[in-house]
């Protein structure tokens, strides 16, 4: 099979979800303007709808969730300010510096708990007091999920307690926040009320094919759209890509649900190999390969049809374009590689 061949099943994330016919459906008819002038019908609607789903005052479109990260830094931040968070979140590990690269802003960085939460004693130690020896810190960081883990509500609104009781701004990382919002059994905007801005991505398991929604104040998201035009984030004709965003938003979150099923099935049947020590969380399970038997079995995956990423802490990803039944080759083939 050739490697993009679209039979392969993709374990490595749930970026690689592909749209659906609906989605594809209202690409092909989307109406569309100069964003930049703020006349595209599809993209106008998609932020409306944000606004309404998300229960914030303002929602801003962006091409992608790096993008969208780096402009709340530059809107919630100056040169010379700082931000806590956590040492694995997504916005100071994954997205390449970019507030201190671009922006003049320093990260905090706080080891992340096993549950992904900060000790928020180390937080209130990390905030720093205003005297010129120090940056200034501005902002709290969270990721909810990180790392498939859900941080509970009772956490969240602790962190939005002190951050508001130190002046700090609470931004979330909510790339997968209707992961987060299944396992709380809540609606999302339960989450959100305890966070001045959130971005929202719409293209992991929401399937849309690019895009995240970053939510928040007026006067913020009037500083984001400055700052992601200067990003090169002025799309023009993107409503195609705001219209299937839209569709994603309307019909992906209840079915998120199943990929929470497929891996909680997945790890039921690895607890066979106690030494794996498989765990889920939410959409994905992890497990421990001695590094010696990673390739092999990685290639073992791949003439089964899987492409994964195997690892000696491995990290799999369900997503609607992996069926239930293929959760039980998956098992065996990992099983029997080693029996
Ligand atoms: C995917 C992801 C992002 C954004 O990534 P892009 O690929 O730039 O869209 C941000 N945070 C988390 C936690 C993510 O998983």
């Amino acid at each position: 099979m050739k490697n993009n061949h679209p039979k392969f099943i993709d374990l490595r994330s749930d970026t690689v979800t592909k749209p659906t016919q609906k989605m594809r459906q209202a690409i092909y008819q989307a109406k569309v303007g100069d964003d930049v002038f703020q006349e595209d019908d599809s993209i106008n609607e998609l932020q409306e709808y944000g606004v309404k789903i998300f229960a914030k005052p303002a929602s801003l479109f962006f091409p992608t969730g790096t993008q969208a990260g780096l402009c709340t830094l530059l809107s919630h931040c100056q040169r010379g300010d700082e931000y806590i968070c956590g040492q694995d979140s997504h916005i100071y590990k994954y997205e390449g510096g970019g507030g201190a690269v671009l922006g003049g802003i320093q990260p905090q960085p706080i080891e992340n708990n096993d549950d992904g939460t900060l000790d928020l004693a180390k937080v209130t130690q990390a905030i720093k007091p205003i005297d010129f020896h120090f940056a200034k810190t501005k902002l709290l960081c969270l990721e909810n999920t990180i790392m498939g883990k859900t941080l509970t509500m009772k956490y969240m609104e602790q962190a939005k307690d002190l951050a508001k009781s130190k002046n700090l701004n609470i931004h979330l990382d909510g790339a997968r926040i209707f992961n987060a919002a299944i396992e709380l059994k809540c609606d999302v905007r339960d989450i959100l009320k305890h966070f001045d801005s959130a971005t929202i991505c719409l293209s992991k398991g929401l399937s849309a094919p690019i895009g995240t929604l970053l939510v928040g104040e007026k006067d913020f998201i009037k500083q984001a759209l400055r700052w992601r035009k200067m990003c090169g984030g002025g799309m023009r004709q993107a409503g195609f890509m705001a219209a299937a965003a839209k569709v994603a938003l309307e019909e992906s979150p209840l079915l998120l649900i199943e990929d929470h099923k497929k891996a909680n099935s997945l790890q039921k049947l690895l607890k066979k190999r106690a030494k794996l020590k498989a765990v889920a969380h939410t959409n994905m399970v992890f497990f421990e390969v001695p590094a010696s038997h990673c390739k092999p079995l990685q290639d073992d995956l791949l003439k089964a049809g899987f492409k994964s990423f195997i690892n000696p802490y491995t990290r799999i990803v369900f997503h609607k374009d992996i069926a239930h039944q293929e959760v039980l080759t998956l098992a065996k083939v990992i099983l029997d590689y080693f029996a």
